[in-house]
């Protein structure tokens, strides 16, 4: 069940998938009161992603947060976005081919916020305590723009989907028909 099942699927699945041992993986869980059956269909692809072995879904980078915020927000913000990636994912996978490797960055402070963000593809980085009240967006590795002000979340969901429209909608484009 829960976190003892996922943990024993990965360690178990993985040592395997290490090896090359494998073409097909199934994750059993005992699921939690109501909780969906595709949890199981969920982790197994977190699995394979972790291990570099396929993507599946766009990952979403996030700190664990620590004295320097004491601000929730960067943790609303990279639930936010990781949900709203993986509920476009049926749509995206046709539409935007190569997005799944896409990796996005939210980070609480300055301190470790700009240098994750450049590591990838697009990332934000949330004042933490004591900061002036700006997060600096970093697109392929470059500063791009700060954001400041109350709809900074707002404003990053269409960054993040403007980028993805530009550089996988591109991709489909320059496709042989
Ligand atoms: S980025 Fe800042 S808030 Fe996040 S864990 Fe690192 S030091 Fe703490």
């Amino acid at each position: 069940m829960g976190t003892k099942g996922t943990v024993a699927s990965a360690v178990a699945l993985g040592l395997l998938l290490q090896e090359g041992i494998g073409d097909t993986i199934r994750v059993s869980l005992t699921p939690q009161p109501g909780e969906a059956r595709t949890q199981e269909v969920v982790i197994a692809t977190e699995i394979l992603q972790a291990l570099g072995l396929r993507s599946f879904v766009p990952s979403v980078t996030a700190c664990p947060g620590c004295g320097r915020t004491t601000s929730t927000t960067f943790q609303e913000l990279a639930k936010q976005i990781d949900d709203y990636l993986r509920a476009q994912m049926p749509v995206w996978r046709a539409k935007y081919p190569g997005v799944e490797k896409m990796k996005v960055a939210v980070m609480g402070c300055i301190v470790n916020g700009p240098g994750e963000s450049k590591h990838a593809d697009i990332g934000i980085s949330l004042p933490g305590t004591g900061e002036a009240p700006a997060a600096p967006v970093f697109i392929d590795g470059e500063k791009a723009l700060t954001l400041r002000g109350e709809n900074i979340a707002t404003e990053f969901h269409q960054i993040v989907e403007t980028y993805i429209e530009k550089r996988y909608g591109q991709a489909q484009a320059v496709e042989p028909a």
